[in-house]
């Protein structure tokens, strides 16, 4: 067996994602939405390994920690405070021609456009890149609501009321996992940009003299979350901002970038923010968002440190990263090599022949309620055993006529194609052990 393991193209993905139900194009039967994407079975399976990873790897950094989960609308009053109603823009240009829209900081204006090759811009003016929509019957102002363009302000608005009702002292986090909405111009790079995405958000509050030991501590806690979740180490790497390119609350931003078969991009951003977000939200709201130091009888706004990835662009990554070719017997076999954590599907029940289904669902119906199990019975079981490669199984256990005398099952292993036999009431325990190492 010659391992080639390629970089895939970016259409590799895309094809693999459509083909075996892990991202579908929205709408697509009415022709498809720009930016937007829907996950399949697997996929859906996928996102939730993601989430809990991502939950399991901070409660185990650290047990300050809660979580929150604030709603997708918000009020104008809360984007006015964030700073985003005034600053959330990109700069856009219009082709006079052929009407189609372009950032315009990712292109050359002296040149032709791109779409048409036409010469005829528009000025370059600012776009907002909140969702605005009305809130309730009157459409009066008082209704202007937006979609959430991070999940970060609800955190910050709900401080004060986590911060009183939930047993917490500082130093202590605040997560969120939920969607975001932003109408950026051009949607590209399949799921790296889209206009609905999910984040998952860590707000950390601390006093402001231990801001840099608290970044400290987040940055090596996300490169050991990198690390466990298996991406190869090649293909990250952390990217501390220049001081000149930081924002003018930010001491130290971090990203964490992934090389994307388009390039090393931005997976995550992690940032002091210093108090900037309560202090904007204690004078936009009138609220005392301060907290009372006990042994220095002083008052103080938190500061914050901020990690925030995103679901699918981390979910992208994955795939990109877990994607195998493998020469064997003269055959191609493409897999997925995901840490078993995070694979859709844990486990393949798989019976032999049909006549072996009451079995192979007895053993399959044990697991269900434990594990991410697939019962998987039609075509050759070759072919099943590569269509589970392809989806990124790590185990899959067989039952064939002689398990019927032994108890036995053959369990293959993704990874390798090994074949060992194990007897059947130990295959929990064997799934297990595969996750533990994981
Ligand atoms: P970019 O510069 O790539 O637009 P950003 O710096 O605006 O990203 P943040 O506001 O820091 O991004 O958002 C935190 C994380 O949310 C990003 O690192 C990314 O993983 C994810 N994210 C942001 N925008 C999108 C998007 N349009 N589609 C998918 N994920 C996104």
């Amino acid at each position: 067996m010659s391992n080639q393991s390629v970089k895939p193209s970016l259409e590799t993905i895309v094809a693999l994602c459509k083909r075996r139900g892990f991202v579908y194009p929205s709408a697509e039967i009415y022709g498809g939405v720009n930016g937007v994407y829907d996950f399949g079975p697997l996929g859906s399976l996928m996102k939730q390994h993601i989430r809990k990873f991502w939950t399991d790897h901070i409660r185990k950094e650290t047990d300050n920690i809660v979580f929150l989960e604030g709603p997708i609308l918000a009020p104008t009053p809360v984007w006015k405070a964030s700073g985003h109603l005034e600053n959330f823009h990109d700069p856009m240009v219009d082709c006079l021609e052929c009407k189609k829209r372009f950032r315009s900081d990712e292109l050359d204006l002296e040149k032709p456009c791109p779409s048409c090759g036409k010469h005829n811009w528009t000025e370059a003016r600012q776009f907002n890149l909140m969702f605005k929509t009305a809130m309730g019957a009157m459409a009066d102002q008082t209704s202007d609501a937006y979609l959430r363009p991070e999940t970060a302000q609800a955190i910050f608005i709900n401080f004060k009321n986590v911060y009183s009702t939930s047993r917490v002292k500082i130093p202590f986090g605040i997560a969120q996992i939920g969607k975001a909405f932003r109408n950026e111009i051009t949607p590209k790079q399949y799921l790296f940009r889209t206009r609905e995405f999910e984040q998952m958000e860590i707000e950390w509050f601390c006093k402001d003299e231990n801001r840099k030991k608290f970044f400290e501590f987040w940055l090596e806690a996300r490169h050991k979350f990198y690390q466990e979740i298996g991406l190869k180490d090649e293909n990250y790497r952390f990217d501390a901002h220049k001081p000149e390119d930081l924002s003018h609350y930010s001491s130290a931003t971090t990203d964490v970038e992934y090389h994307f078969p388009f390039g090393w991009k931005e997976l995550e951003g992690i940032a002091d923010r210093g108090n900037y977000d309560l202090s904007q939200h204690t004078k936009h709201s009138g609220k005392d968002l301060a907290v009372f130091d006990e042994e220095t009888k002083e008052s103080y706004i938190p500061s914050v440190v901020e990690c925030s990835v995103g679901v699918d662009r981390l979910f992208l990554a994955l795939m990109c990263d877990a994607y195998a070719e493998e020469e064997v017997d003269g055959e191609t076999r493409v897999l997925l090599k995901l840490n078993p954590a995070i694979a859709p599907i844990t486990a393949a029940i798989i019976p032999l022949s049909k006549k072996l289904s009451e079995p192979a669902k007895k053993i399959y119906n044990s697991l269900k309620f434990k594990f991410s199990v697939q019962y998987d019975e039609s075509g050759s079981i070759g072919k099943r055993y590569r269509r589970q490669d392809e989806i990124g199984t790590p185990l899959c256990f067989t039952y064939d006529f002689e398990s019927e005398d032994d108890n036995m099952v053959t369990v293959r292993e993704r990874d390798t194609t090994k074949q060992t036999r194990i007897p059947i009431d130990s295959i929990e325990e064997y799934i297990v052990n595969t996750l533990k190492k994981s």
